[in-house]
């Protein structure tokens, strides 16, 4: 017997129909003997529409209410799975966040699990119940309710797979795996079979949505056995793990992130300490800080530019601006009509020509690099927003359509 952790996605738990489906998948999972862990999100658009319906409310409602709202939309999704699997005359349970006890820091919309108390999910398993848990939440010691960030709840099924040793996570979606690139925007990407952690975790950190990046984070530290499969289709998806045989010369992937804006702090002091200061600041705002580049400057001067978040900008522009006199910069270019896009492959450390290739992709479809930012797999680059889509496809057909 196997203990098995399945999330599913909005999409796939998106009405009646799909909830049936899904529990369909699971009621074969458990019959099969196994041990069932289930972690849902919010069906379909609902997080969106409740994020709409608080800006009805009140545009600057507090992050702490704004996790209050958000979290009700797992909460629909668990219950009412647990109604389809009682109509099948399957023992199971619903459990919110704080009744797993999946304790959180209590950063409120971007909070990250602690630790995950055994005592429910156990006693459950002892029964041999099928646990339906929310994703996307956790309780802060206060006892408060908290959002683990947009697609959080992959983590939240990592971290219980993670926590209670589960064979095998399996990530259901609308998509059949992970592909070399956003389908949508380049029909001829294609499906992977296996990927590795570090890959994975670099696609999803620069933007490919298909896992929430702290979750790919966890499950290469917990080494936790972790698959991408479609919840419509039965086949094959793409496994994530340690090491894969992807030929060296290639890449795994291309992916683009549009939710970023450009910060440039204009005429700063050429002294020790100022990059220290700038990122201390912002850091202690929670604020996520991206690619970073600073410039030899003019004289005595330098000039530093960063990206944050869309969502992070106006906050980001205030608090620095609140701090002019004492961070002695002349003043602030922000830029939100950015894009950065991304390709990743373990191959990149062994093989220089491959950033020289996506330059090529670049400058063959007539688009300017605004900033490069490498790491050891990963090479990324900014550029116009507008030129994000168009980059992409000239950067995949470079790479996969010659082979
Ligand atoms: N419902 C949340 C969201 O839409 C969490 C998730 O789906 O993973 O971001
Ligand atoms: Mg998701």
């Amino acid at each position: 017997m196997s203990l098995i952790v399945q999330k599913f996605g909005g999409s796939s738990v998106r009405d009646a129909q799909r909830i049936r489906n899904v529990a369909g998948i699971i009621a074969e999972t458990y019959l099969q003997g196994n041990d069932v862990i289930v972690v849902l999100s919010a069906q379909g658009d609902t997080t969106d529409d409740l994020i709409a319906k608080a800006q009805e409310i009140n545009p600057n409602a507090s992050k702490r209410e704004m996790d209050m709202l958000l979290s009700t939309g797992e909460q629909i999704s668990v219950a009412l799975c647990a109604m389809a699997l009682e109509s099948m005359g399957l023992p199971c349970v619903s459990l919110a966040a704080w009744q797993v006890g999946i304790q959180s820091t209590n950063v409120h919309s971007d909070a990250r699990i602690k630790r995950i108390d055994p005592e429910r999910v156990q006693m459950e398993l002892d029964q041999h119940r099928i646990i339906l848990v929310t994703g996307f939440q956790g309780v802060d010691r206060n006892g408060d309710v908290t959002t683990l960030g947009r697609g959080g709840s992959d983590t939240s099924a990592v971290a219980l797979a993670a926590a209670f040793r589960a064979d095998l996570c399996q990530i259901f979606t609308d998509v059949d795996g992970v592909y070399t690139t956003d389908p949508r925007i380049v029909p001829e990407a294609r499906k992977l079979d296996e990927i590795t952690y570090d890959e994975m975790l670099e696609l999803a950190s620069q933007g490919a949505q298909v896992l929430h990046n702290r979750s790919v984070e966890l499950a290469k530290k917990f080494r936790v056995n972790l698959e991408v499969v479609s919840s419509l289709e039965r086949k094959p998806g793409t496994k994530i793990k340690e090491v894969t045989k992807v030929e060296k010369t290639n890449i795994a992937g291309v992916a683009k992130d549009t939710s970023i804006a450009r910060v440039a702090l204009i005429g700063l002091q050429h002294n020790p300490g100022v990059a220290f200061q700038v990122f201390d600041l912002l850091s202690k705002h929670n604020i996520n800080v991206d690619v970073i580049l600073q410039s030899i400057g003019r004289e005595a001067t330098k000039d530093i530019t960063f990206t944050v978040h869309k969502k992070d900008l106006v906050e980001a522009e205030e608090i620095l601006n609140e701090h002019k006199a004492a961070l002695m910069f002349d003043h602030i270019e922000a830029d939100e009509s950015i894009g950065k896009v991304s390709i990743v492959g373990v191959g990149l450390m062994s093989n220089c020509g491959v950033a020289a290739k996506m330059f090529e992709a670049l400058y063959e479809a007539g688009i300017n690099i605004q900033m490069i930012n490498t790491s050891e797999i990963r090479v990324s680059v900014l550029l116009d927003e507008e030129d994000v889509n168009r980059a992409v496809k000239a950067i995949h057909a470079k790479f996969f359509d010659e082979i």
